[in-house]
């Protein structure tokens, strides 16, 4: 999701609404370049959020004013805390529809609608829609700081209590109590460094504090070693629960676990289903699924071990 962090205006109005995701200083300036593209309406009204059912209605998308289409006429619905997987070839849109529901950019006249219970979030303001939408990035930066601090960022205020529960349900607790210092460590570039796993737990432990109702989840297509793996499954297992989310899926776990699979082509929805009934199709899902495990290195992955739904 570091392209999320797309076209905003201000400093001001970037500082809230990366919010409680991520920061450097590198990427902050890069955004300041980036045109502004999203204002919000003179009576915009703060979101309501009663469930957290996401609908895309009918939307269509063009990053050039329409010579190339990125979004082309896509519906559908995350009901009440229920995951949806993105799933389809680079290009097909999987990025472009968590931009457009963070509202990185809005849509026009005509281009269809995307609602939040039922509230089109061209009418709210961007800061209560950024706070009410939790983000775990492919890449989790850390501040050059405590991991206490890097964690506690999620929630303003948050007790060394909140942060330990958050990290242990993050899968991350036990690996902290093995650094130098425990949670007062140092960690980013000039402490200890965490892998990519460890970062995005991190990541995980921050938003769990957030405590937002929606998420939106970009896994990394990096391999990871099997205990790294079912650690991060159970973080997200445990971030996941009672949210709706949205994920641009890479993992078999997640992948097998969705409520809903949206298989995207060319910006549109090609295929949809869970795992079992798009497997049954016998379609591009099922094509895309034998390639990925027919390339895979060594054993494929288990589909018995996962929860397929
Ligand atoms: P990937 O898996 O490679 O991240 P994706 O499925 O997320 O791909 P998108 O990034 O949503 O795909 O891209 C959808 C289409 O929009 C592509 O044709 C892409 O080239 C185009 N696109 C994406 N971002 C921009 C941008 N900032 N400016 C112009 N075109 C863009």
């Amino acid at each position: 999701l570091a392209q999320l962090y797309g076209p905003l205006n201000q400093l001001g109005r970037i500082y809230r609404s990366i919010n409680q995701s991520l920061v450097d200083t590198e990427k902050l300036l890069a955004l300041l370049s980036e045109p502004t593209e999203v204002n919000d309406k003179e009576n915009a009204a703060d979101l309501v959020v009663h469930s957290g059912e996401i609908e895309f209605d009918d939307v269509h998308f063009s990053y050039d004013d329409g010579r190339t289409t990125a979004i082309n006429g896509v519906s559908f619905k995350v009901p009440k805390g229920s995951s949806v997987a993105l799933v389809g070839e680079s290009g097909s849109g999987k990025s472009t529809i968590l931009r457009l529901l963070y509202r990185f950019y809005d849509l026009g006249e005509g281009q269809g609608r995307i609602l939040i219970d039922g509230q089109d979030i061209r009418d709210i303001t961007q800061k209560s829609l950024r706070k009410a939408i939790g983000v775990v990035p492919q890449d989790s930066v850390l501040f050059n700081s405590s991991i206490q601090y890097n964690i506690g960022y999620g929630k303003f205020g948050s007790t060394p209590e909140e942060i330990e529960a958050a990290a242990k349900s993050a899968q991350m607790h036990e690996r902290i109590m093995g650094f130098p210092d425990g949670y007062n460590t140092k960690v980013g570039e000039r402490g200890v460094r965490l892998s990519g796993g460890e970062k995005q737990r991190v990541s995980i432990a921050r938003t769990l504090l957030k405590n937002p109702p929606i998420l939106l989840l970009d896994e990394a297509t990096s391999a990871l070693d099997t205990s790294t793996e079912k650690d991060i499954q159970k973080a997200l297992q445990n971030l996941v629960q009672g949210r709706s989310s949205l994920s641009i899926a890479h993992r078999l776990s997640t992948i097998a676990s969705a409520d809903i699979i949206l298989v995207l082509k060319d910006g549109q929805i090609y295929e949809q289903g869970s795992f079992r009934e798009l497997v049954e199709l016998n379609g591009l899902f099922a094509s895309m699924w034998a390639n990925q495990v027919s390339s895979s290195e060594g054993p494929a992955p288990s589909i018995a071990e996962a929860s397929i739904k």
